[in-house]
């Protein structure tokens, strides 16, 4: 055949955290660039996939799983987060126990998967809803937070106003890349 090796990868991307935090309006805001208010609860596990250009000869397609659903549960099944690459845990600006649960779902994640040399998976944690007028963040206790509990980093993000949606996930295929 010749010519320059094309290579494509799909990896799973968990997107996790508590109920209406913006979990699907994410993956939804990347995938297909729209945002709806209102919105469907589908009960079940779902993903969507994005195909990502990184380089001349790298594709990626990014699988987002969304918990659709079973967030009430606080843990999800070793099933969703089997052969996960990634994960982005994602709060509410506007709503401080979505914050406070951050953590639960970060010892979630940590004793279900790892990747193929016993690291740790990278983990984002998305600030979301930064377009409310009334949502303050306190950006040195979010740097704080990242690099105590072992986060790739933080973005503030809207779904709604599409902020940094995918300057959040271009910085986390980079470090989906270096670990794979
Ligand atoms: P999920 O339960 O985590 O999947 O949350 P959804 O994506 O279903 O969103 C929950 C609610 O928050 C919906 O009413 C969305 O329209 C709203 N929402 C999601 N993202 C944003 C955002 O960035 N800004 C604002 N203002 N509302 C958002
Ligand atoms: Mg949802």
């Amino acid at each position: 055949i010749g010519g320059d090796q094309v290579q494509q990868h799909l990896y799973k991307i968990l997107v996790i955290g508590d109920y209406a935090v913006g979990k699907t309006s994410i993956i939804k805001r990347y995938c297909t660039g729209m945002f709806s208010p209102n919105y469907k609860l589908t009960i079940g596990v779902d993903f969507a996939v994005k195909e990502v250009q990184w380089d001349k000869n790298t594709t990626v397609s990014l699988q987002l799983w969304d918990i659709a659903g079973h967030e009430r549960f606080g843990t999800m099944t070793r099933v969703y987060y089997k052969y996960a690459i990634a994960a982005i845990i994602v709060f509410d600006l506007g709503r401080p126990t979505t914050f406070e649960a951050v953590t639960k779902w970060r010892d979630d994640i940590n004793s279900k998967v790892v990747l193929g040399n016993q690291q740790p998976i990278p983990v984002l944690l998305l600030a979301n809803k930064c377009d409310m007028k009334d949502s303050s963040i306190d950006k040195a206790m979010l740097d704080n937070f990242v690099k105590e509990h072992n986060f790739i980093g933080w973005f503030p993000t809207s779904a709604q106003s599409n902020i940094n949606i995918d300057e959040a996930m271009m910085f986390l295929t980079g470090k989906v890349l270096e670990v794979a």
